[in-house]
């Protein structure tokens, strides 16, 4: 393993590299690391760099605990794009010499392995939706560019012309890292922008969302610009998702298991697949308090709030065909299942790992989901919903946790301290924010009663 690290070095050397990161997350996702000199880079390898989590949210530790360690993978090595004297690694947590319970990418190594022992791989492609804004003079936010206008942006050609150098900067640095960007637009809300790249397994790609973010925030901050993954910055524009794109193959051949070419209902997919759908409409409301982390997501699952009358996100807990109205998606092409729930403020190693757990509890008990929703389904009203027994996602943070809470899912996925975390850290978040008394109360309520 020694030679392999030194081999790793001088090759890391021969690119310019000075500093290497073993970079691990919080709860909510983001980065942490120290910056390591390359002449201790096999000490960092081994699990030399400590953290006291206590310090940080949502790693469960004492101020007296002893500190976490990074062991970085080596496959994940990635040298920044805009700073090639920096190489990143995504790392596991690590306590007194074994793996930290409430490590996030360990817990998601945890669902894969589960998946793996079945025989399956998870693949996963995440459409990252995002904003890129300027701070204006009065403390404020606006697009970059003044032709986006709020009336029917998406896709618009010019406002994406005028975002040119920022979007190219940060597609190339995405090409430069071998992820095969297909596309990229502007999407339905001003100042937000799709990259959409090819899908891998889910640890490349959760470790690959995690140094996206951080990425995307560097380069609009080269050029004076800030990126927001919150999930909803305007009341009436469209929010971010996330979407979840996932299939099952044959861990052996790589087969898709997802797809087949005689579904008798129409949307190319396997028993399998319906299978896993099952397990996740099952399990959906705790899966929605990791997927739609935030206060601010909530905001995001309504079926109006955008310009052009409908939001794309879901609201209800069902399936369809190629049907953006439903919470689960098989797209046209079938072979896989889309979440349209997830939003880009997702930890998705946390994420990941719910929603596998729970397509393949789906796959164990040979669940049916019913038939697909080929309807419009924000044209219910909520008598026929209640007919047909489809019900809500859950509509605040508040809702979503207490699911969490009352499934056991969420502590067979994360294990106890994990989940206990989870629970306090955002029941205090749904409580800072729902305690906190508002000016739209105040104009509302104030002088009225
Ligand atoms: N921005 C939409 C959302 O909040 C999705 C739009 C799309 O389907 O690409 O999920
Ligand atoms: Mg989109
Ligand atoms: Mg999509």
């Amino acid at each position: 393993v020694l030679t392999d690290f030194q081999a790793l070095k001088t090759t890391l050397k021969e690119k310019g590299v000075k500093y290497a990161i073993a970079s691990f997350v919080d709860l909510h996702g983001m980065c942490k690391a120290k910056m390591v000199p390359l002449t201790h880079f096999e000490q960092m390898m081994q699990g030399s760099e400590l953290f006291t989590g206590a310090a940080l949210n949502g790693v469960p530790q004492e101020i007296n605990d002893e500190e976490v360690a990074t062991m970085p993978d080596p496959a994940s090595a990635t040298v920044l794009p805009w700073n090639s004297e920096i190489a990143w690694f995504a790392s596991d947590l690590y306590v007194g010499g074994k793996p930290f319970e409430a490590c996030c990418r360990s817990i998601l190594k945890n669902a894969l392995k589960q998946a793996a022992d079945m025989g399956f791989q998870f693949n996963l492609g995440i459409e990252t939706e995002f904003f890129i804004f300027k701070d204006t003079a009065d403390g404020g936010f606006r697009p970059v560019s003044d032709r986006d206008t709020i009336a029917k942006a998406a896709y618009a050609v010019p406002t994406l012309l005028d975002n040119y150098n920022i979007l190219d900067t940060i597609v190339s640095a995405m090409n430069q890292l071998g992820w095969g960007v297909y596309s990229f637009d502007h999407e339905d809300a001003q100042g937000q922008f799709e990259t959409d790249f090819g899908y891998c397994d889910a640890l490349t790609m959760s470790d690959r969302l995690t140094f996206f973010r951080l990425m995307v925030k560097e380069l609009a901050r080269q050029h004076g610009y800030f990126a927001s993954f919150m999930p909803k910055p305007y009341s009436n524009q469209t929010g971010s998702g996330a979407h979840y794109n996932m299939s099952l193959s044959d861990i052996k051949t790589g087969e898709n298991l997802f797809l087949s070419n005689d579904d008798p209902r129409g949307c190319k997919l396997s028993t399998l697949g319906y299978q896993f759908i099952a397990g996740i409409l099952k399990h959906a409301p705790a899966i929605c308090a990791v997927i739609a982390p935030t206060v601010n997501s909530y905001k995001r699952l309504v079926a109006q709030g955008s310009m052009s009358g409908f939001t794309w996100a879901p609201v209800y807990i069902c399936y369809g065909n190629n049907n953006r109205t439903n919470m689960l998606r098989i797209p046209l092409a079938g072979g896989r299942v889309e979440c349209r729930a997830a939003d880009i403020s997702t930890n998705l190693y946390l994420g990941a790992a719910m929603i596998l757990t729970a397509g393949l509890e789906g796959i164990r008990e040979g669940l049916d989901p019913g038939e697909p929703h080929t309807e419009n389904m924000y044209k219910y009203t909520a008598q026929e919903r209640m007919a047909k027994g489809i019900q809500s996602l859950p509509r605040t943070l508040g809702e979503a946790i207490e699911s969490f809470a009352a499934d056991p899912l969420g502590e067979t996925v994360m294990g106890a301290l994990m989940y206990q975390t989870y629970i306090d850290f955002k029941t205090q978040e749904w409580l800072e924010y729902h305690n906190h008394i508002s000016d739209w109360e105040r104009q509302r309520y104030l002088k009225f009663f």
